[in-house]
């Protein structure tokens, strides 16, 4: 075990980027398919993608909860409902004065632009949409990438702190520091569509993938390589 810690870092092989594919395989197999992502319309998806910065997702399933108790996950009625109110039902999901001003500014986005119609907005081509959801007030790349893909099952991948922790951890990013940050959230997405295939299933799913072992085997204190499905990468 002690050989794997050691190696995890500094002396892992460099993961080359023709191998993306194969790991996701490798992922597959060990953990299944993952059906993401856990919303049951892309409007809750859109909302789960805003909340959930900065949180565990178990503090938004509590904050969708309330909002579903109160009949109020509907993007209309998130419009029209004071900030207090919404703040209150968000509380969960931590930062919730910040996070109501989030909503409301893409609830009103979502109807001045498309009168809050998922189907209108899917129309629209994925770069057009990107480039206006990160216009508005609180959405980054991950975010919009998010909703792009999950909710409007746009190919758009998306990188996360699990994504940089693991690949590079694995030196995928070679120009990378030790918190993955010095390549630019384009880079690191770039590392990936430009080594795997255009799919939506596959985006969505690999995200999935990547998400999980991040929170079973790759956690950010002892992660455990000795039975986690990508050890033989090292
Ligand atoms: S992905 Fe698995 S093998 Fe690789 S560093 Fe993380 S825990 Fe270790």
């Amino acid at each position: 075990m002690k050989s794997f810690m050691k190696r995890h870092s500094a002396e892992a092989r460099p993961l080359k980027p023709a191998s993306l594919y194969r790991v996701y395989a490798d992922l597959k197999k060990r953990f299944g398919h993952q059906n993401w992502w856990p919303g049951e319309t892309p409007f809750e998806v859109m909302v789960g993608a805003i909340l959930t910065q900065n949180t565990a997702w178990s503090n938004v399933e509590k904050a969708i909860r309330n909002l579903k108790e109160k009949h109020a996950l509907n993007p209309d009625k998130m419009r029209g409902m004071s900030s207090r109110r919404l703040a209150a039902l968000i509380k969960p999901a931590g930062f919730f004065n910040v996070k109501t001003r989030r909503l409301k500014a893409f609830v009103r986005y979502f109807h001045d632009n498309y009168r809050s119609q998922i189907k209108l907005m899917k129309r629209r081509p994925a770069a057009v949409l990107r480039r206006e959801l990160l216009a508005v007030h609180g959405i980054g790349e991950e975010t919009a990438d998010s909703i792009l893909l999950y909710a409007l099952n746009k190919s758009q991948f998306v990188i996360d702190a699990y994504t940089k922790r693991i690949f590079m951890r694995h030196r995928l990013n070679e120009t990378s520091d030790a918190a993955g940050t010095s390549l630019d959230y384009g880079a690191w997405k770039n590392l990936f569509v430009s080594a795997l295939p255009r799919s939506v299933k596959l985006y969505n799913d690999y995200h999935a993938q990547i998400v999980m072992l991040g929170k079973t085997y790759c956690k950010s204190a002892q992660p455990k390589c000795y039975e986690c499905p990508l050890s033989k990468y090292l």
